[in-house]
């Protein structure tokens, strides 16, 4: 089939000023660690773009109690309408910001700028000005009688949204009156640290928004901090549990947004072209490293051939490369670790007897790159119809009857989304109830409004983040104080 070719289309990395050492905000200003240095990359490239404190036992302790003094003395005591004031200035700043904080993100993530650029930043940006909207309204928002604050929380994010995920966390802990310690991934930290300095911008009084870097120990040391009164997380399922262990018995509370392994499920009354649009982008947007990502293709049947060989085809035309090239569809995986692990795993679904699919596409030589692949022949018992990939790997299962794509839909440990594609509205209806699946699509995926709570069950995790089920997460009401 004849493609068209596209010039070379980069965004300018000159809208953006990379320091080449970064302390920890805490306190409103920057300080330096007593722990290690470590170095965050530009996965497209390996090249190195900054070195990072990795904040200490003792760092995160001053980031808790930079935290409380904040939240005692200014945040807890300011009226919701002020608070309100400052979350509308931190979105228009985002805004106004957007094209240095998507370069930067697609800089230090791998995502194309494509992505960053309409999606990431502007979704960040809705996240603070919702919430903001909320601040003042806490008590009409059903939450309970004399919704309050917890007092600090402590915040540990992934790498695959980095400024998103900061965005979902940080805009509901400040709305409610809460303080934050916030620890963006250790091979993502540079939005975080532009926010920081965002911040100091808008003025939000020192202590309020505390950023440490650092790795698994760092998260350990929130996750430990006595000081901390509840916890918000967002990674692997592994690291979910530990932390719901190692809070058992106290009284911190937890919201945990884990894994997923969703089912994208394609009726044959699907609008096709449709369908395979929705395929593409549940699986293949931000390289699949999304947690509700439609990993999982259940389609009927009867269609089943038709339905992949037009994905194969539509596959084909994904341009993968350079993140900055405004037409790039497929970036850089974000790390060497968990390309390793989208290697293995996909290697694990060949040996376990699945037709592998990939389309092809030169990678360019440095970086960390996988192809848009695409699994058939998949058993439910095969390892990628059951562990998450985290990558741009798509498993393909088939089914007759709609019982028997809920039965297969619901087969996992995961339970954070899932897509139905169907002309009929009433079964969409019946699917929607019978999926055990926090959100579940209809005839679409991977949309995102911060009014719409978003969340999962079983090892997905528990707690909603955004609409007003999100908010609850971030008041104690009544006695329960
Ligand atoms: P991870 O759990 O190892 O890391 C996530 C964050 O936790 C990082 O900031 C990391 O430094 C920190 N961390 C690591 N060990 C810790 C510990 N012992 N205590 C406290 N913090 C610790 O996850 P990963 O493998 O880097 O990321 C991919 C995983 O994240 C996937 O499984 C994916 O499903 C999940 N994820 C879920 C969501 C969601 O909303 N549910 C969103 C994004 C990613
Ligand atoms: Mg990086």
């Amino acid at each position: 089939m004849p493609t068209f070719e596209y010039a070379p289309a980069s965004e300018s990395r000159a809208v953006v000023d990379i320091r080449s050492t970064y302390g920890l905000f805490i306190g409103g200003t920057f300080v330096a660690g007593t722990g290690g240095i470590f170095t965050t990359v530009n996965p497209a490239t390996e090249e190195p773009l900054a070195e990072i404190a990795e904040a200490s036992a003792a760092d995160v302790d001053a980031a808790v109690k930079a935290a409380r003094t904040a939240y005692t003395r200014v945040w807890s005591r300011m009226s919701g309408s002020d608070r309100g004031k400052y979350l509308f200035r931190i979105a228009r700043l985002l805004q106004e910001r957007a094209r240095e904080f998507a370069v930067l993100e697609t800089l230090d993530n791998g995502k194309p700028i494509k992505e960053t650029r309409d999606v990431d930043v502007p979704l960040a940006a809705a996240h603070f000005f919702y919430h903001a909207g909320w601040a003042d309204k806490l008590e009409y928002a059903a939450l309970g009688p004399d919704p309050r604050p917890h007092g600090v929380v402590g915040q540990v994010i992934p790498w695959n949204f980095p400024l998103l995920m900061l965005a979902w966390k940080i805009a509901p802990a400040l709305a409610t009156g809460n303080t934050v310690v916030l620890k963006p991934a250790e091979t993502t930290p540079l939005t975080a640290l532009l926010f920081a300095d965002l911040c100091r911008q808008a003025d939000l009084p020192p202590g309020v928004v505390n950023i440490v870097t650092g790795a698994g120990p760092t998260g350990q040391a929130i996750v430990d901090h006595p000081g901390i009164d509840k916890i918000a997380f967002t990674g692997s399922t592994a690291v979910g549990k530990m932390i719901a262990r190692s809070i058992a018995g106290t009284r911190r509370r937890a919201t945990l947004e884990l894994g997923g392994k969703a089912a994208n499920i394609v009726f044959d009354d699907a609008p096709i072209d449709q369908a395979i649009e929705g395929i593409v982008n549940g699986i293949f947007f931000n390289q699949g490293q999304v947690c509700c990502a439609g990993s999982r293709l259940l389609v009927q049947e009867s269609i089943a051939d038709t339905v992949i060989k037009r994905l194969q085809r539509r596959l084909a035309t994904l341009r993968v490369g350079d993140p900055l090239d405004k037409n790039t569809d497929v970036g850089a995986i974000n790390s060497r670790r968990q390309l390793d692990r989208i290697t293995e795993l996909s290697a694990a679904g060949e040996a376990e007897g699945a037709l592998r699919w990939d389309s092809g596409c030169p990678l360019p030589d440095k970086g960390f790159w996988f192809r848009p692949t695409v699994f058939t022949g998949v058993a439910q018992t095969h390892r990628i119809a059951q562990e998450e990939i985290f990558g741009p790997v798509l498993s393909v299962l088939t089914f007759r009857t709609p019982g028997e794509a809920v039965a297969k839909a619901n087969n996992t440990a995961y339970g954070l989304s899932a897509g139905v594609w169907t002309e009929k509205g009433s079964r969409i209806l019946w699917m929607a109830d019978q999926l055990r699946a926090g959100v579940v699509w209809a005839n679409t995926f991977n949309r995102f409004d911060p009014a719409s709570p978003f969340g999962g069950y079983k090892e997905s995790g528990y707690g909603r983040e955004g609409g007003r089920h999100g908010l609850a997460a971030y008041v104690v009401t009544g006695e329960g104080a």
